[in-house]
C-alpha cells in the first residue's frame, strides 16, 4: 500500500505501538496527546504472553523483562477461611507456556515512548482530541480543544481510551473499581515474588500484591498494592480514615502489615473506576478505534493493555495487505473480533464472581469452583486464559 498519512490519537500502549508499526511500514504517522509529559497514571498491570507477543516483534521484549517482573502464577485466597480459590500456573500449559510480566503503567509507557522518540516519529502533546471530521475526498480532520484541528488524514486511529470523544458512548460503568498504589516492594514479607497474589472475602473485598519490578532509572523493586471498593463508598472510606481501612485490610491479610504501614496519606492510592464497553462499528471510512476506545473491561483477566497491543499489530498488518485503506480497516476489525467478543464475554462473566455484592457467587467460588481449578484440564484451561490464548488470537496475525 502507498504511505498513508495517519493521525494517532493517544500515547496509550495501542496509540504507541501502533505508531512504531506503522513507521516501519513507512506510514507518515503523527500522534496526539492531551497531556504534555509522561504520565504515571494508575499502577501495576500484566502483560500477558499476546501482549509478549507483540512486544517481541517490536524488539521491545528485553526492555520489558529489565523493567518488569516475571510472573509464574497467581493464587487467591478466600482470607478468612485461608481456602485455595485461585491457583493458576502458566506451566499448567505445558510446551506452549508463557508467562505473565507484571509491570509499571510508567514503566511499559517509558519503553514504548523511547521506541517512539528514537524512531522520530512526531508526538504533538498538549492537544485534547474533541472530534473528526469526514472530508467529501474520504479523508478526515482531526478537531482539536481551543477550535484548532490537524489534518487532513488519510487514517484516524483513535487510540483513546474508554472515555474517547471520537465513538458514541456506550456500554456500562462497573459499581465496583479498586484503590491502586505503587510501593517499595516489601522485601522478606513472604510475598512470592513471581505471583499475583489476592485475598477475598466474599466478592465485594479483595486486595492484591502485584511485583511490577522497578521504574526506568530506578533499582528499587516496586509492588502494585490494590484495595477493591465500591464507587458509591470512595466518600465513605475517606471519611473513616486510613487508619480504619489498614486494620480491615490487615484481618484479612495480615502478611501486608508492612506495605500498609508504607501509605501514610490517602493521596498514595488513586481510585480506579472500570465500565464495560465494546464498539459494534469499530471501523468507518478513515477511522478506526483500538484498544480501551473500541473495547474496555474491568481488569479482573488482566487484558486490556495486550488486547490493545494486538489490535495496534492487527491494524498495521491489515495495512501491509493488498486493496484500499476501507478494506484494510475491515480486515483489521476481522484479525481481532472474535477475540475482543470472547474475552469481553468471559470478563463480563467473571468480574461479579470477584467484585460484587454477590454472596451466592463467591459461596460457590470458594467451595465448587476453587477445589474444581486444580484438576485437570481446568489448570490448562485457566492458564489459557489467563495467558489471554483462548480464541488462538496469535495465529491470524502470524505470532505464532
Ligand atoms: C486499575 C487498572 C488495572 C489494569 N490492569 C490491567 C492488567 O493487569 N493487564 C492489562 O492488560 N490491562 C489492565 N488494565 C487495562 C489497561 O490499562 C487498558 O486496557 C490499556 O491501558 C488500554 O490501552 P489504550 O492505549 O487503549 O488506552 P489508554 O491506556 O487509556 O490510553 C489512552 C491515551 O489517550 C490519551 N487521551 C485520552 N483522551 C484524550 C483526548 N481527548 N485527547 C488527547 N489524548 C487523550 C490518554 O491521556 C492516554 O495517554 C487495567 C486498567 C486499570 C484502570
Amino acid at each position: 500500500m502507498t504511505p498513508l498519512e495517519i493521525a494517532i490519537a493517544g500515547c496509550g500502549p495501542a496509540g504507541l505501538a501502533a505508531a512504531l508499526l506503522l513507521r516501519r511500514d513507512g506510514h507518515h504517522v503523527t500522534l496526539f496527546e492531551r497531556f504534555d509529559a509522561p504520565r504515571p497514571i494508575g499502577s501495576g498491570l500484566m502483560i500477558q504472553p499476546t501482549g509478549f507477543a507483540v512486544l517481541d516483534a517490536l524488539g521491545l521484549a528485553e526492555a520489558l523483562l529489565d523493567h518488569g517482573a516475571r510472573i509464574e502464577r497467581l493464587r487467591g485466597e478466600a482470607g478468612r477461611s485461608g481456602r485455595v480459590v485461585l491457583d493458576v500456573r502458566y506451566a499448567a500449559l505445558g510446551r506452549r507456556a508463557g508467562f505473565g510480566v507484571g509491570i509499571h503503567r510508567a514503566s511499559l509507557f517509558a519503553i514504548l515512548h523511547d521506541a517512539v522518540v528514537a524512531a522520530g516519529i512526531a508526538i504533538e502533546t498538549g492537544c485534547t482530541v474533541t472530534g473528526s471530521d469526514p472530508l467529501p475526498d474520504g479523508r478526515r480532520r482531526l478537531s482539536l480543544e481551543g477550535g484548532r484541528s490537524a489534518g487532513p488524514f488519510d487514517l484516524i486511529v483513535d487510540a483513546l481510551g474508554t472515555r474517547t470523544p471520537l465513538a458514541p458512548p456506550c456500554g456500562r460503568a462497573l459499581s465496583y473499581g479498586a484503590l491502586w498504589g505503587t510501593l517499595d516492594w516489601p522485601e522478606g514479607a513472604g510475598f512470592d515474588g513471581a505471583a499475583l497474589e489476592q485475598r477475598y472475602h466474599r466478592a465485594s473485598v479483595m486486595v492484591g500484591v502485584l511485583p511490577v519490578g522497578r521504574f526506568p532509572g530506578g533499582t528499587r523493586r516496586q509492588t502494585a498494592f490494590f484495595w477493591s471498593l465500591r464507587a458509591d463508598r470512595l466518600d465513605a472510606w475517606h471519611d473513616a480514615g486510613l487508619a480504619v481501612w489498614k486494620r480491615e485490610v490487615a484481618a484479612l491479610w495480615p502478611a501486608t502489615r508492612p506495605l500498609l504501614d508504607r501509605i501514610d496519606t490517602p493521596d498514595q492510592l488513586t481510585f480506579a473506576r472500570y465500565a464495560h464497553r465494546t464498539l459494534s462499528v469499530p471501523a468507518r471510512p478513515g477511522l478506526i478505534h483500538i484498544g480501551d476506545a473500541w473495547h474496555s473491561a474491568s481488569p479482573q483477566l488482566g487484558q486490556g493493555a495486550n488486547m490493545a497491543l494486538l489490535d495496534a499489530y492487527a491494524l498495521a498488518l491489515a495495512l501491509r495487505g493488498a486493496g484500499g485503506a476501507r478494506a484494510a480497516l475491515d480486515r483489521a476489525v476481522a484479525l481481532r473480533r472474535r477475540h475482543v467478543r470472547l474475552y469481553q464475554a468471559l470478563t463480563a462473566l467473571f468480574t461479579p464472581v470477584y467484585q460484587s455484592d454477590s454472596r451466592v457467587l463467591p459461596f460457590v467460588r470458594d467451595r465448587l469452583v476453587g477445589p474444581v481449578s486444580k484438576l485437570w484440564p481446568a489448570t490448562r484451561i485457566q492458564a489459557a486464559m489467563v495467558s489471554g490464548l483462548i480464541g488462538d488470537p496469535l495465529r491470524p496475525l502470524r505470532l505464532v
